[in-house]
């Protein structure tokens, strides 16, 4: 896929879900020439069990922390919604955000999680907010961004309706297509670095076997897994 006249536009509930989701497919998209955006839903106030530890003051660091990650990776506009974290519902106002955004950036294709994932292995019970962001995103690219007579207050706004060619989900139970990340993987690390509240990256080993394990299926000795939507067909424009 030619990269540069795409338009990518990644959905998630928390600072730090691209990072570890899609760092390396981003990285490596940014690098062929495409402009990336990223919303992320949440203010990231519940990432913290430190008694001493404030929802104000995370809310900062964490937007900081996103904003040294999103440089690293070559994102352009980052967006924050600022949902309370932990609390996040795919409300109708949530959808109406999202569309605005869509119709606004007009990306040729979307990145977001798996609604239908409730958990993974035996060891790992998804996020509530990670399947709300889900459905609001898949949402607000269908029916809401594309369908003049929803949402027309957004007419007003100037904003018309826009059709997403593709949408990539991340952490799907079946996926489909694998981005190898050889080249991109040191980026995805020194992006995740940045979150230094959240994660000790160290050497990176265990996200290196999580691409590893990702990559199996595919042959490929790194990699990040996605079910590939393709809504459109038609050549994306500059
Ligand atoms: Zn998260």
């Amino acid at each position: 896929m030619d990269m540069k006249n795409q338009r990518i536009l990644v959905i998630f509930a928390h600072p730090d879900d691209p990072e570890f989701m899609v760092g390396g497919t981003i990285a490596k998209w940014t690098r062929e020439g495409a402009r990336a955006d990223y919303v992320i839903i949440t203010d990231g106030s519940a990432g913290s069990n430190d008694p001493a530890m404030t929802r104000e003051a995370l809310v900062s660091i964490r937007q900081a922390e996103q904003r040294g990650a999103c440089d690293v990776a070559g994102v352009s506009d980052l967006v924050f919604l600022g949902y309370q974290d932990g609390m996040l519902l795919p409300t109708i106002e949530l959808r109406r955000e999202l569309t605005r955004l869509i119709r606004r950036y007009k990306p040729t294709i979307v990145v977001c999680g798996d609604p239908t994932a409730w958990y993974y292995g035996n060891s790992y019970l998804n996020h509530a907010d990670h399947r709300a962001a889900a459905v609001a995103a898949l949402e607000a690219v269908f029916p809401s961004a594309e369908t003049r007579p929803i949402f027309r207050e957004l007419l007003d706004e100037g904003l018309e309706p826009h059709k997403v060619h593709q949408i990539w989900i991340t952490g799907a139970a079946s996926p489909d297509t694998w981005v190898d990340i050889s080249q991109d993987f040191e980026t995805k690390l020194d992006a995740l670095r940045h979150h230094k509240s959240q994660v000790e990256v160290g050497d990176g080993a265990f996200i290196r076997q999580w691409a590893a394990e990702d990559g199996k299926a595919a042959n490929i000795p790194l990699a990040e897994s996605f079910k590939v939507m393709k809504l459109y067909h038609e050549e994306p424009s500059s």
